[in-house]
């Protein structure tokens, strides 16, 4: 049944090192329930505890304390041969470095979780092989993984997954290690086995891309589900948000609309929200028409279609013209905001660029400029270091904002919580403008 719950957590506390002096709090009164043939994604920044609660739900972790159901099982109240048992029958895994035996050829890594249900060799190469030629790999049958692409070695990794036809899968990053092109096919031969196989999906990502194959988002942030947006067969969502909504959330929330879409329409589709974000940013005392003209020419820009001294003419020009209006001084300090951030979320984005210490010095620099801020050279530091890693997404707002405000002695900037709002929004502007850009 559509409708019906598989798999249920229910106030699950998962301490690693517990009573250590390293003791880590990876999931916090984790609730949650996912429908039968969902394609749940388990989305978050790295480190937030999304690899620990799927191994709570594959029973490899056992928390140290609620309940996990799946279907009617119990996985705390099962004896470990039960539980292997289970296992074996139930859930299929999929991991990120794909964990395949590299001795083995590709058929065997495909055939081997057979072995453990006693079929024959025949009816084992059998089911392999049709796998392997659903998936495109049938002529690689032969070979070793390590003559494969990345993309085909997952490939494999589903195979082996499925091939004693359990309901589950779950998936741990499993287009982490892939190009954008091989991960959208390993995204989609898992979409197809959700939607025509029934397969319950588990998945789990820090790539806000992927969200748009899942119809369930469970977002965490340390250690916790901090929201849930739930979408039914007709493609209505719901939200179940147990955070105030942000812009981000609802860029995140328009990603997951566009299934089916290119990275190229999407970028298309989202930069009316980035240019009402940046115009929002720039001006404050605007009428409605001005505020208009001004996102319309900033979207223009963003997409490339008029030139900086064009964007700059429309500013100045007056409402007769079809311009904002403004005095000539004031058109020049909006055109140079607006290309400053433009130019700085490119190069902030810019994905063949891995200095991200050079990033991070810009953004300092921009930053320190805009809001009018004055840091000691320890702040300073210890800024960049911070601005480094929700660049490279280690870290996300929430925690960025918490550490620019905590004391240098809890690895904090130390500013006052005013001032970490303000450069924590400015950021997100950056990263936000950013978002899609080459
Ligand atoms: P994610 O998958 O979201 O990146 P994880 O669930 O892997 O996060 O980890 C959550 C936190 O728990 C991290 O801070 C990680 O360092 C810590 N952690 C994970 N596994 C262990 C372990 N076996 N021992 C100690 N700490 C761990
Ligand atoms: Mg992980």
């Amino acid at each position: 049944m559509e409708d019906e719950v598989l798999i249920k957590v229910q106030n699950v506390e998962l301490t690693y090192n517990d009573g250590k002096p390293n003791a880590f709090r990876a999931l916090r009164d984790v609730n949650l329930q996912i429908r039968k043939n969902s394609f749940a994604i388990i989305f978050g920044p790295s480190g937030c505890g999304k690899s620990s609660l799927l191994n709570v739900i594959s029973g490899l972790e056992v928390p140290d304390k609620g309940e996990v159901f799946v279907g009617e099982k119990n996985l705390l109240t099962m004896s470990k041969g039960d539980h292997v048992y289970f296992h074996r029958k139930t859930i299929g895994m999929v991991f990120q470095s794909y964990n395949l035996i590299t001795t083995l050829s590709v058929l065997d890594n495909v055939a081997i979780p057979q072995i453990f249900v006693s079929s024959n060799k025949q009816t084992r190469e059998e089911k392999a092989l049709k796998l392997l030629d659903r998936f495109g790999i049938k002529p690689q049958a032969d070979k070793l993984p390590s003559e494969l692409s990345g993309g085909q070695q997952q490939r494999i990794g589903i195979a082996r997954a499925i091939i004693n036809d359990q309901p589950i899968i779950l998936a741990d990053e499993p287009v982490g290690n892939l190009d954008s092109k091989s991960a959208n096919n390993v995204m989609q031969i898992l979409s197809e086995l959700n939607r025509e196989e029934n397969k319950t999906i588990i998945m789990v990502s820090h790539n806000p891309e992927n969200i748009i194959w899942g119809d369930h988002i469970i977002y965490m942030k340390d250690g916790m589900v901090v929201k849930e947006d739930i979408r039914n067969a007709k493609g209505e969502t719901t939200q179940v948000s147990k955070e105030e909504e942000d812009e981000f959330s609802k860029i995140e929330a328009m990603l997951r609309n566009f299934q089916g879409l290119t990275a190229e329409q999407i970028k298309i589709l989202i930069t009316p929200m980035k240019s009402e974000i940046l115009a929002r940013s720039v001006l404050v005392d605007m009428d409605q028409k001005q505020m208009s003209i001004l996102e319309e020419s900033i979207r223009r820009r963003i997409l490339n279609t008029i030139t900086p001294q064009e964007f700059f003419e429309i500013m100045d020009k007056s409402d007769r013209e079809g311009g904002v209006d403004m005095d000539v001084r004031r058109a020049h300090k909006v055109a140079k905001k607006v290309e400053d951030l433009i130019a700085l979320a490119h190069t902030v984005n810019n994905v063949d660029n891995d200095d991200n210490e050079r990033k991070a010095n810009e953004v300092v620099k921009y930053l320190l400029t805009q809001e009018n801020v004055k840091i000691s050279p320890n702040q300073l530091e210890q800024l960049k270091e911070l601005i480094k890693h929700r660049i490279m997404n280690r870290i996300d707002r929430g925690v960025f904002r918490e550490l620019l405000d905590a004391p240098p002695s809890k690895k904090g900037v130390g500013f006052n919580s005013k001032t970490a709002k303000k450069i924590a929004k400015s950021l997100d502007i950056i990263l936000m403008v950013g978002y899609g850009m080459k």
